[in-house]
């Protein structure tokens, strides 16, 4: 049970999507849980000239709730202020209303602050946090920051010393938003708090595990970014490194940040760091084209007619730790795909000598579904009812959620993380470095070899290639 909190949010790109689909529906549940009560104060900027009334029309409808008062009350909370963010003096003014509404809901000094825009300004933001004061000497500072955390090793170090040279390591909280899923969360429970799972997970066990990350969408309004970053940097280097260094992670002494996160960091360090060669044989990038009356990539709009940003990318992976070594780690993800959804299926080896001679026993599978809904499955072989001795598979199927309880959102777990200053859930600098360099050096193989693009019709499971670098090791995918 989280407890009520004091914080005023400083929210850099206040009036943008993701504020107002993510940041204020999540505090609005934190407000109605109780986390968020009487003592907290959230000041929205960007450059935009709008008035705190309009500001907190704009926060409420992007609630939604049955009792309007309460999210009247809720929106009381709110000003804003026009601000571009390279003008020192706008700061000043920041600053005063800082201090206004700190005094205003009793609030303590505690600021936290939400960096959702562009990267190429969090330097400039830091720097003027500290050096016009707006930090506080009687509270905490956190700064909370959005992905991108740039695009290769060489930027994200820039970037990760810009901020370092005003916030300390512990008070920068870099969001992947897949950290604070349920069934992401999950993985620590299976791995560690059962011991059918914790002795079996390891290379003796295990045969290979698979990620997917799937979604049915395009580009959408994101062709801007998308055509500079590619499925790769997107997807992978993030969301998809992350879920692999929870799997193969060593157990941590506790359940507690600093030993999570050093264990995490190890598997990450553990990756094994294609040449190009290697990238040539473990990796496939494709772009969607049009099939099933959708566009294809390069007809989208703002998009290069000859773009050769891939929208899917496949890999076959390797983190070299003692358990994990051997263990091919297959993953994909991709833009308009047959569906949306984030699975992980763990194939476990085969029986070693199988009695029942004339007949196939089937993989066992444990399966964690994180999206759309959360499920875990283990596929298991049992006897057919009746005469005579037939086998059959049958799944054990576990929500660990019932379909009327309501699931917190990513944002609003990692937001309320932010405000105890649990940084579990969000990614250390060293992460990120690791995670870079390994996606760099498939980065650098593609754009040094300029292999064509495969391509993969819209509404399919990606482009064959994929399917046959399973197939190349006489594996296929589970989820298809
Ligand atoms: P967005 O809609 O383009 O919002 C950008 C915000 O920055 C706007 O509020 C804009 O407002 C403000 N801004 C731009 N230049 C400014 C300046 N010089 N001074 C002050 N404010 C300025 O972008 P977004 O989708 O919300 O994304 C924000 C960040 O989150 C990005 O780094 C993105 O990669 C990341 N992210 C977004 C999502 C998502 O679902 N949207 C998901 C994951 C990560 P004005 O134009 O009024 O200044």
């Amino acid at each position: 049970m989280r407890t009520k909190q004091q914080a005023l949010f400083i929210i850099f790109g206040g009036t943008g999507d993701l504020a107002k689909r993510k940041l204020y529906p999540a505090l609005f549940e934190l407000y109605r849980k109780g986390i968020l009560s009487e003592h907290f104060a959230v000041i929205g900027t960007a450059r935009r000239p709008w008035s705190d009334e309009h500001y907190q029309t704009v926060v409420r409808n992007s609630v939604s709730a049955d009792d309007q008062q309460q999210v009247n009350e809720f929106s009381k909370h709110f000003c804003y202020q026009s601000h571009n963010v390279n003008d020192t003096k706008h700061y000043v003014t920041l600053k005063k209303l800082a201090e206004r509404l700190d005094q205003k809901f009793k609030i303590g000094g505690n600021r936290l602050f939400y960096l959702a825009m562009s990267p190429r300004f969090f330097g400039t933001i830091a720097g003027h946090l500290k050096s016009q004061k707006i930090v506080t000497a009687d509270g905490y500072n956190r700064m909370i920051v959005e992905k991108p955390f740039g695009r290769d090793f060489k930027s994200a170090n820039e970037l990760n010393q810009a901020i370092g040279q005003y916030f300390a390591e512990k008070d920068v909280f870099r969001i992947d938003h897949y950290l604070g899923k349920e069934m992401v969360q999950n993985i620590f429970a299976l791995r560690f708090g059962n011991n059918i799972f914790r002795s079996l997970w390891n290379s003796r066990y295990i045969d290979n595990i698979q990620i997917t990350l799937s979604e049915s969408l395009g580009v959408e309004e994101r062709a801007g970014y998308y055509e500079t970053a590619g499925a790769l940097r997107d997807m992978v280097q993030n969301h998809i490194l992350q879920i692999v260094s929870l799997l193969t992670m060593n157990m941590p002494a506790s359940y507690s940040e600093t030993d999570i996160r050093r264990e995490k960091i190890c598997a990450l360090k553990a990756l094994k760091v294609y040449q190009p060669q290697e990238v040539k044989q473990n990796f496939v990038r494709a772009q969607y084209v049009a099939a099933n009356g959708l566009k294809g990539y390069r007809q989208e709009d703002q998009i290069d007619p000859q773009s050769q940003t891939e929208t899917f990318a496949a890999g076959k992976i390797f983190v070299e730790n003692e358990n994990f070594s051997n263990v091919p780690i297959y993953i994909r993800t991709g833009k308009r795909l047959q569906t949306k959804a984030t699975r992980i299926d763990i194939i476990f080896k085969a029986v070693p000598g199988n009695i029942f001679t004339t007949q196939q026993l089937a993989d066992n599978i444990l399966t964690i579904k994180v999206e759309p809904e959360g499920e875990i499955s283990l596929q298991v072989n049992t006897k057919k009812v009746g005469q005579g001795y037939q086998l059959q598979q049958q799944q054990f199927n576990l929500f660990p959620a019932d379909k009327h309880q309501l699931i917190p959102e990513a944002y609003e777990k990692l937001l309320a993380d932010a405000l105890v200053g649990d940084a579990t859930n969000f990614t250390h600098w060293e992460e990120v470095a690791y995670s870079w360099k390994f996606v760099d050096a498939v980065r650098h193989a593609w754009d040094q070899q300029k292999a064509a693009l495969a391509t993969y019709p819209c509404g399919s499971m990606g482009p064959k290639q994929a399917d046959q670098l399973l197939a190349a090791d006489g594996r296929h995918w589970i989820f298809n």
